[in-house]
């Protein structure tokens, strides 16, 4: 069997860089700020053809992840998901180089089995045996389940508002779900009343996004080794972009492949748009957003604590921040269908409303790689399905005339 190695070497504050043990459980720097895991990248000894030879899942990159001993890895068979050509679309909105991450295809219908597998993972591996967290849905419904797979109890605190079927799957994987009638943030403030459970907020702990960055290893290595010139994410607490950008700048390190790292674009609804706000007015934290409300639930984040440093990856890569109206990404989400067959959640068509619009301005003048991502199945979300044909009743045994 091949050897494993992590080349983890300790955590680091992401503002005031005070160092931590990563082989202790972790929450937050005493500054307030998450901790980011780093490595020791001069023992990486592999190779990209040495990746290439590995299983198609995200444990292929396992150097550059955390966990040190791979009998706590915890799967469900998550990574190597699509990344399909959207010619004809992509060609209709002005952007024939047009390709989309395809995260709807993973275990428990999201992305965020990615943060799951590798942060239950690493929690196994440190001995933790209960795990809490707000959710607005789908990383509840895949913490529970990564939860259940290790043998770990959960509790999850959720808005009322969440998909259905993300509580659904909470409950029927094990976890003890309390259903707030407010925000994420609400949500948030009851589970760090949860005394003896190891608090998984989104980058409350270190190794979530160490799972998320593995969309940016995938892209890359699915690509030939090539940078794509923009990369575009639906933001919410934004651990997907600032992961994106903490693999592509590793890689870089490593010299796996040469090039500049793509332009980032962070897409928000104009209903909770605390990014973009903070972006257009040059500041480097984001405020909070007053009445967020947007069909897109993944991304109604009024308030994200990694706020700099996803203002940080986009304007280190002269990357931009957009906000795209809920009626807007619908359509998108619908036209998207009916050209490719690929029917987006609406965190995911609001990426290609945003590159419509970029395309519009001129940001984007239609050469570039574009790569959107589709972070869930349009599956969880059937209340945003817009039916583009008639729904037709056959009577009586027979298909009615044309
Ligand atoms: C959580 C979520 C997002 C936002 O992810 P972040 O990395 O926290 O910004 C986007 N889309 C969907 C479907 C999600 O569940
Ligand atoms: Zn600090």
């Amino acid at each position: 069997m091949e050897s494993w190695h992590s080349a983890l070497s300790h955590l680091e504050c992401g503002r005031c860089g005070t160092r931590y043990d990563a082989d202790e459980p972790q929450n937050l720097c005493t500054c307030g700020t998450p901790l980011l895991a780093r490595y020791d990248l001069d023992r990486v000894a592999v190779s990209t053809s040495d990746i290439a030879a590995r299983p198609p899942d995200l444990w292929r990159y396992r150097e550059l992840l955390p966990v040190r001993d791979r009998r706590h890895v915890v799967t469900l068979g998550e990574g190597m998901t699509p990344l399909l050509p959207l010619h004809s679309y992509g060609s209709r909105i002005g952007v024939p180089n047009l390709l989309v991450k395809e995260e709807g295809l993973l275990p428990t219908g999201s992305f965020k089995a990615r943060g799951a597998a590798v942060g239950v993972s690493r929690a196994l591996e440190l001995g933790i045996e209960r795990i809490t967290m707000p959710t607005n849905g789908n990383a509840g419904a895949a913490w529970a389940a990564y939860a259940a797979r290790a043998g770990m109890r959960s509790l999850i605190v959720m808005p009322k508002e969440a998909p259905e079927i993300t509580r659904m799957e909470c409950a029927m994987t094990g976890a003890r779900l309390y259903i707030v009638d407010g925000l994420i943030g609400d949500a948030g403030k009851l589970a760090a009343q949860a005394d003896g459970w190891f608090n998984t907020s989104t980058l409350k702990e270190p190794y979530r996004i160490e799972g998320k960055k593995t969309m940016g290893m995938e892209i890359v290595e699915q690509l030939g080794w090539r940078m794509p010139d923009v990369i575009v994410y639906p933001t919410g607490g934004g651990v997907g972009l600032i992961g994106i950008r903490k693999a592509l700048d590793e890689i870089l390190t490593l010299g796996w492949l040469t090039g500049r790292l793509p332009r980032l674009v962070a897409v928000q609804s104009s209903g909770c748009a605390p990014i973009v706000r903070a972006y257009s007015r040059g500041s480097a934290v984001a405020a909070p957003w007053e009445d967020a409300s947007t069909v897109a639930f993944g991304i109604n984040v009024p308030s994200a604590l990694g706020d700099f440093l996803i203002l940080q990856a986009i304007r280190d890569t002269n990357g931009i921040a957009i906000a795209v109206d809920d009626a807007d990404l619908l359509a998108s989400q619908a036209a998207c269908a009916t050209t490719e067959g690929v029917l987006m959640c609406p965190e995911g068509a609001a990426t290609l409303t945003a590159v419509e619009q970029l395309r519009a301005t001129g940001w984007l003048d239609g050469s570039e790689e574009v790569v959107v991502l589709n972070t869930g199945s349009d599956l969880k979300y059937p209340h945003t399905a817009v039916m583009t044909e008639p729904v037709l009743l056959a009577k009586d045994g027979l298909l009615p005339r044309e």
